[in-house]
């Protein structure tokens, strides 16, 4: 167990999984740009790379990601996490990701037909300009543009502990034993 007790912070959006700058890179998103900017400096910024722990938190369909450390700023540190779904991308990381990583933040913004420009790539994978209202791609079943930018920031940090848990195992795990006893067990006390 953890000597002291770290708040947990899950006010984002999710966690993308993207290769990039040799390495996987662990994403966690945010809407603007500002506040994970912040984040960051207050809090991820006073880790060391060697101290950092993420752990994958398996049941069923979905998973907790978790993230924390011990901090040069032990105040005013703080744990992340987030339930998710088991993605494809997530899945892709788990067998990919040979023991290292990145963690940087990101800005995950969405895009209308409104705000995006004519060559942006729409989730059914056709341009913009080929959709109105509709796709217009013969075989397309699209019915509106839909369309994300994500884009990394700068700054980053290596981790090398990273494991992947059954939520049934999770007692022997400080880090994700603390996060689930928290922010699930306790409630149902
Ligand atoms: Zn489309
Ligand atoms: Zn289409």
């Amino acid at each position: 167990m953890s000597s002291r007790s770290v708040p947990w912070y899950d006010d984002f959006l999710g966690v993308a999984y993207r290769y990039f700058d040799l390495r996987m890179n662990v994403v966690p998103l945010f809407s603007e740009r500002k506040p994970a900017n912040e984040l960051w400096n207050q809090i991820v910024r006073w880790w060391n790379d060697h101290d950092i722990k993420i752990r994958f938190v398996e049941n069923e369909d979905h998973y907790w990601f978790i993230m924390g450390s011990d901090s040069k700023r032990p105040d005013h540190n703080r744990g992340f996490f987030k339930v998710l779904q088991k993605s494809e991308n997530y899945q892709r990381f788990k067998k990919g990701h040979m023991g290292e990583a990145y963690i940087r933040f990101g800005v995950y913004t969405e895009k209308n037909e409104n705000n995006a420009k004519d060559e942006a790539i729409c989730n059914c994978s056709h341009r913009k300009d080929d959709h109105d209202g509709s796709c217009l791609v013969e075989g397309c079943n699209c019915q509106k543009f839909e369309s994300f930018v994500l884009n990394l920031l700068k700054k980053k940090k290596t981790i090398t502990n990273i494991k992947f848990l059954e939520e049934k195992d999770v007692k022997d795990d400080s880090l994700a034993w603390n996060c689930l006893y928290v922010n699930k067990y306790k409630n149902s006390e």
